[in-house]
């Protein structure tokens, strides 16, 4: 029995020799078992909230060699501005992400991967109960939202240029989460040097307590 490591996320998967998913870095193993996750969110009362593993696990496992990989990445980010930052509702993410490729825009230029140990991955969420599971989404897409912070100026620039009444008032024009947040990843750097050697136990995450140990304040869900 061999290991598999996924370039995106850093997970470890028995290799099954699962076939890769175009325009994303990721293992077929790691797509099929985050899969369970995903598809729990097709359930009634989390419908509303898939849009957080969506972003999540699109940004974890960016692909910016590809422009359909670029146009996801971006997207997803778009969405994570508006609905962590910008007070958009989470429920609405398909209908953001249509409003934002209703002209075609062609603007979407490949943003380097950030260090992304110690983020959260979906295995934050394979194991806790199913009413859990709305806050812990909410958890998953702070922690990959806050280590792409290199790069929120960019993603506001493209939400004000394609969706500008997502982007309405001073609410978000306050100090980005990254100026204050910036504690949560001291050891960021660009992605082409990223090393994920480690398997992490399921059901937990990465870095569990980098919230806390920053004295950040705790975490809610969007509605
Ligand atoms: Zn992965």
């Amino acid at each position: 029995m061999s290991l598999i490591t996924c370039p995106g996320c850093g997970l470890t998967h028995t290799d099954r020799g699962l076939p890769v998913v175009p325009n994303r870095a990721a293992t077929g193993e790691c797509v099929a078992e985050a899969g369970a996750v995903q598809a729990a969110f097709y359930a009634p009362d989390l419908l509303a909230y898939r849009q957080y593993v969506v972003d999540a696990y699109a940004c974890l496992h960016a692909d910016p060699s590809t422009r359909i990989g670029v146009q996801t990445t971006a997207l997803c980010l778009m969405t994570m501005d508006l609905y962590l930052e910008c007070g958009q509702p989470v429920s609405e993410g398909s209908t953001m992400h249509q409003e934002m490729m209703r002209n075609h825009p062609d603007i979407f230029t490949p943003l380097a991967t950030p260090d992304l140990d110690g983020v959260l991955t979906h295995r934050h969420l394979l194991a806790p109960p199913h009413s859990q599971h709305a806050a812990l989404a909410a958890e998953w897409a702070r922690s990959v939202w806050d280590a792409w912070s290199d790069h929120h100026t960019q993603v506001r620039a493209w939400n004000h240029l394609l969706v500008p009444r997502r982007v309405p008032d001073a609410r978000c024009e306050r100090t980005p989460s990254h100026a204050r947040w910036t504690g949560i990843h001291p050891h960021r750097r660009s992605g082409p040097q990223r090393t994920h050697q480690r398997e992490h136990a399921p059901g937990s995450a990465r870095r569990p307590d980098a919230r806390a140990a920053d004295g950040l304040p705790p975490l809610s869900v969007c509605h």
